[in-house]
């Protein structure tokens, strides 16, 4: 693409991610408390910090499938807030439910099977989107952020929460070694699936640089898009507005 990385071709990529999580989506909680050391957590409270949802908003979670984000944004919504979760992958969905309906958590919830590259939302119904390590598995990434820039109300906004390249000195090698040698072996440890987390670690290394995204977000029409790194880059959020 002109954004110059890599894509697996389509109808290979929407197959290969749509059996990547359902057959993760059993073990998938407990990976990624693994994987991250539990690090995870705290990368999605600071989202939803940053994301500031308030009392009676409507907000959309997309590719939400394991219903983190809606736990943690739930209270701060209420009352008569609308939280949708929207996930591709029925399987992940199910995750979701279970955990929110576990936590007394359903109440305003809905949950939608859909693809975020074609959302079954009006223009202009959300005041905040959510999506947390979700677009580096879409086949087209900007697609999606076209799509987020829809649905969004004037003045709502927007966080991305995705795996981005390590900044510190040092940190590349070391992360390095965790990805390729550290992870897939715990995959097939614990979830009998090297090729899946293989494939995870494939994707983080593919997926755009902070500024490259920056620059998709704002192609996507998105404003003021500003970028906050965590653990040294290897996550970022970028968080954009519609204007
Ligand atoms: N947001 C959750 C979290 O942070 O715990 C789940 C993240 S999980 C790594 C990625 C999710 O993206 C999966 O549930 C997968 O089904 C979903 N996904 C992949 N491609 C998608 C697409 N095109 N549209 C919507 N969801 C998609």
């Amino acid at each position: 693409t002109h954004f110059g990385y890599q894509e697996v071709p389509e109808p290979e990529k929407e197959t290969r991610v749509r059996r990547v999580f359902s057959s993760v989506a059993g073990s998938y909680d407990l990976m990624n408390d693994l994987m991250s050391l539990g690090i995870h957590r705290l990368w999605k409270r600071f989202t939803v910090d940053l994301a500031r949802p308030r009392p009676g908003q409507a907000v959309l979670d997309l590719a939400g499938g394991t219903g983190d984000l809606a736990a943690l944004m739930y209270r701060r919504v209420q009352p008569h807030g609308r939280i949708v979760v929207s996930d591709i992958n029925p399987d992940m969905l199910a995750v979701g439910e279970k955990r929110l309906a576990d936590k007394g958590m359903l109440a305003g919830v809905e949950f939608v099977e859909a693809n975020a590259e074609e959302l079954p939302f009006p223009d202009r119904s959300f005041d905040l989107v959510t999506l947390a390590f979700g677009i580096r598995n879409m086949t087209h990434p900007e697609r999606a952020l076209r799509e987020i820039h829809r649905v969004l109300k004037t003045g709502g906004r927007v966080l991305v929460l995705e795996f981005s390249h390590p900044r510190w000195p040092g940190l590349q090698s070391l992360y390095d070694l965790y990805s390729f040698n550290i992870l897939p072996r715990l995959g097939e440890l614990i979830a009998k699936d090297r090729e899946s987390y293989q494939y995870l670690v494939e994707s983080i290394r593919r997926f755009p640089d902070q500024e490259t995204f920056r620059a998709m977000m704002e192609e996507a029409g998105l404003a003021r898009v500003d970028v906050h790194n965590l653990s040294g880059g290897i996550v970022a959020i970028h968080r954009g507005f519609r204007f």
